[in-house]
């Protein structure tokens, strides 16, 4: 009996804290900013006895980590937001391609790198329009083109023409409305502006409510989580302010992905392809929307999140996320030139 307590006391020891020869790890730089996260990950570990050593970074510095490292770069996959940044990724040569009938037959082709299979997107998320609900119609609002229209001078609020959501949706304006329409598009952005652009999308949202514009643009998961909240205060913001998801009657609402890819100098490949396929899985799809308010890449995936469900259903744009992100560069410059700062 001494010796069978003594003999798990050893197991016990071996399996805590240090890594065994025959333990797995995953090293993931991870640039999501979503504490929900946490659960995800954690499922993860639990199915395959994977470990995950995580390392967090705001979006430039992981991608700049990974360049920097080179070859020694321990990490083995890269979860970022926006096509733009997997694109910027992938020209860096960041990416291994991976092949994986998994990822193939569960991801629809327009949210991944169908070319190169560098990178895939896991889930997606609508730029929508925020409105006061007392001070606006929303007819008049109903399409990303509208909101260049001079008769909303002074009454808009959006973040930087440089941050990627914006970059990105400028690539679909580009790809809708050719150059030109596009780029006088965003000259009417900036002439319609209540302020400086400045803040994150749920600082637009919070303009809007505090009366500084009238309309601002965001991302429709920052307005779920202020629906989910229960601070009076975000509470009093959804009662003041409601979404609209443009282009309903013509192309359909503009998506942005979030998405990774396996490292060309990963380490531990088997552990990255495992990831990236339980990421399109059943239940790592159910997490991106019901703990981060997104919307599956996984058709039929089943997931149950009130708030979601509240924005009802919608018409996406289909235009794929690789093809945006090509033309992100193209989209910076007009942005630049209209003096979208
Ligand atoms: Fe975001």
């Amino acid at each position: 009996m001494k010796h069978l307590v003594s003999s798990l006391l050893f197991v016990a020891l071996l399996g805590g804290g240090h890594a065994t020869a025959q333990e797995k790890v995953l090293n993931l730089y991870n640039a999501r900013h979503y504490q929900t996260d946490e659960a995800l990950y954690a499922s993860f570990t639990k199915a395959t006895g994977i470990r995950i050593n995580r390392i967090d970074g705001k979006e430039d510095e992981m991608f700049e980590r990974i360049r920097r490292e080179g070859a020694a770069s321990p990490a083995d996959v890269f979860l970022t937001v926006d096509a733009a940044r997997l694109q910027l990724a992938d020209e860096a040569g960041l990416f291994a391609p991976v092949k994986s009938k998994v990822l193939e037959s569960r991801i629809p082709a327009e949210f991944r790198d169908t070319l190169g299979n560098h990178w895939f997107g896991f889930s997606f998320r609508a730029r929508v329009v925020a409105y006061h609900k007392g001070k606006v119609k929303p007819e008049d609002v109903d399409s990303f083109m509208k909101l260049a229209d001079p008769k909303l001078k002074g009454k808009l609020c959006v973040r930087s023409g440089g941050h990627v959501y914006n970059r990105t949706l400028m690539a679909a304006m580009i790809h809708h409305h050719g150059d030109e329409k596009a780029e006088a598009w965003a000259r009417g952005i900036v002439g319609n502006l209540a302020r400086e652009p400045k803040g994150g999308d749920t600082d637009q949202i919070r303009a809007v409510a505090a009366g500084e514009c009238d309309i601002g643009i965001t991302n429709h998961y920052y307005y779920a989580r202020l629906m989910a909240s229960t601070k009076p205060e975000d509470q009093e913001v959804v009662r003041r302010v409601a979404l609209v998801f443009p282009d309903q009657k013509t192309v359909g609402t503009h998506l942005n992905i979030s998405g990774g890819g396996m490292l060309k100098h990963a380490p531990n490949k088997e552990a990255a392809v495992k990831f990236l396929e339980y990421l399109a899985s059943d239940e790592a799809q159910a997490y991106f929307a019901n703990g981060n308010n997104e919307w599956p890449v996984v058709p039929g995936a089943k997931f149950d999140n009130p708030h979601l469900a509240a924005m009802g259903k919608f018409k996406v744009d289909r235009l794929s996320a690789a093809t945006l992100a090509r033309d992100t560069p193209k989209a910076q410059r007009m942005i630049d030139r209209a003096g979208w700062k």
